[in-house]
């Protein structure tokens, strides 16, 4: 079964959105396999944002995935990577599709409101970055 990582972003964790994101995932026929709240440091959002380095919105990134608690799930689902970027939409909520997470719970290109893996590969890396093997 594929597996792909889905972040809560600390906007929509402060206002108060989890279980609304958690519930739209579930209905979109996602399994939940491991889930936490976490605080990253710095250098662990560096580390995980690493493919974004050297860009203009690299420290802006860092500054907004520290700012408080955010919410990792490892999920599970046929076609996984694709379907959540469908349920998550485009990166700038102003250009998501209606009815998606980031067009509902998003502000800016910035604060989007959610993270999801971009390919199979990188679903399997970043659910091992948050998840211990014994906890799926
Ligand atoms: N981001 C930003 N400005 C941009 C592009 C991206 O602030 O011009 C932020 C945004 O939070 C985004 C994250 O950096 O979700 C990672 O960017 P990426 O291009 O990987 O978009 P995603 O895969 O999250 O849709
Ligand atoms: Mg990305």
């Amino acid at each position: 079964m594929e597996r792909t990582l889905l972040i809560i972003k600390p906007d929509a964790v402060k206002a108060s959105r989890s279980g609304e994101i958690l519930k739209m995932v579930v209905d979109a026929g996602f399994e939940v396999i491991a889930m936490r709240m976490t605080l990253l440091t710095r250098e662990q959002a560096a580390k995980f944002y690493a493919i974004h380095e050297g860009k203009p919105f690299f420290n802006p990134l860092l500054d907004y995935m520290t700012s408080g608690k955010v919410i990792p799930v490892a999920l599970e689902r046929e076609n996984a990577v694709t379907k959540l970027r469908e349920v998550l939409g485009a990166t700038d909520p102003a250009k998501a599709a209606p009815g998606t997470i980031r067009a509902l719970f998003g502000t800016n290109i910035e604060h989007n409101a959610g993270h999801g893996s971009d390919s199979v590969e990188n679903g399997r890396i970043e659910t091992a970055f948050f998840f211990g093997e014994m906890e799926f």
